[in-house]
């Protein structure tokens, strides 16, 4: 047998999104995209196409928890995503999970809606995800609607942040798609304050999986012991580049190409490396 040097292992806790575009398969191909081996636990099963999510089955609390712990137990996790979650029940089993885990470092994508606007969160767990996830959270990765029904009551994205940052979270990245403005302007937060903007060229089309893509990119950086502001504009680089690259597969959003540096054109492309052109 030849073995190979170790490879950062990321845990991805998220929904199954038969299409593709989002939920776990997105977040297995991101973290292999960014050189770390994917370990996938599923929170929910959903049916959806690309236009829409048209059913959520969230799984037993217990299963979630039971998945992870047999992977936490058996390899050296390096840091943990987590995305659609499906119950209130599922918030608190992961929070329980964190507090046997409280040194990895956790990116945490509030799935609140679907991108046709279908909501895939309640109230209660918006409330649970504040009081149990954010405490654990090193980074938090709203789009601005997202962070608007976490930071209910706050009037600018910015108080949104500060109020997060307050439940415990040490940075949040709010991703500025929704905002009319010509270039997506997404902002760090973190210490009080904001830290960074990154604005990137506005792309066209409408995309399933995008904050699926970026979180767990994220977090394969982090894995990798990379700081987090530069972790976030590498995992917005390849963001950018698989959402530029997507393929219209369905009749609805596009699927990210998170693949694109293996494809024919571009053999010698790192995911990470070209930050050219739209930064
Ligand atoms: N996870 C699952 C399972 C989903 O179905 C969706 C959206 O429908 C998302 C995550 C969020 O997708 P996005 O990254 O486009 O916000």
């Amino acid at each position: 047998m030849t073995t190979t040097p170790s490879v950062p292992v990321v845990m991805a806790l998220a929904g199954h999104d038969p299409t593709g575009g989002a939920g776990i398969q997105a977040d297995i191909e991101s973290i292999l995209s960014m050189g770390c081996h994917p370990v996938s636990v599923i929170t929910t099963i959903t049916v959806q196409d690309t236009a829409d999510v048209i059913g959520i089955a969230p799984l037993d609390a217990e299963l979630i928890v039971q998945q992870a712990r047999a992977v936490l137990e058996d390899m050296p996790v390096a840091a943990i995503k987590i995305g659609m979650i499906g119950s209130v029940e599922g918030v608190q089993a992961i929070h329980t999970l964190l507090t046997d885990y409280p040194d990895l470092p956790v990116v945490l994508d509030p799935v609140l809606a679907s991108g046709a606007g279908t909501a895939l969160a309640t109230e209660e767990m918006v409330d649970a995800i504040n009081s149990l996830l954010l405490p654990f959270t090193t980074l938090l990765t709203p789009n601005s609607p997202e962070a608007r029904v976490l930071a209910q009551g706050c009037d600018t994205l910015d108080a949104c942040a500060m109020f997060l940052l307050e439940q415990g979270c040490e940075y949040v990245l709010i991703t500025g798609t929704h905002e009319n403005t010509p270039r997506v302007h997404n902002v760090l937060y973190g210490n009080h304050r904001r830290l960074e903007t990154y604005p990137v060229d506005r792309l066209p089309g409408e995309y399933h999986g995008s904050g699926c893509t970026l979180s767990s990119a994220i977090a394969a950086l982090l894995a990798q012991g990379i700081e987090p502001a530069s972790a976030v504009h590498e995992g917005l680089t390849y963001t950018w580049h698989s959402l530029d690259r997507a393929h219209r597969l369905g009749m609805g959003q596009c699927i990210p190409n998170r693949l694109f540096w293996a494809g024919d054109e571009s053999e010698d492309e790192d995911p990470a490396d070209d930050d050219t052109a739209h930064f």
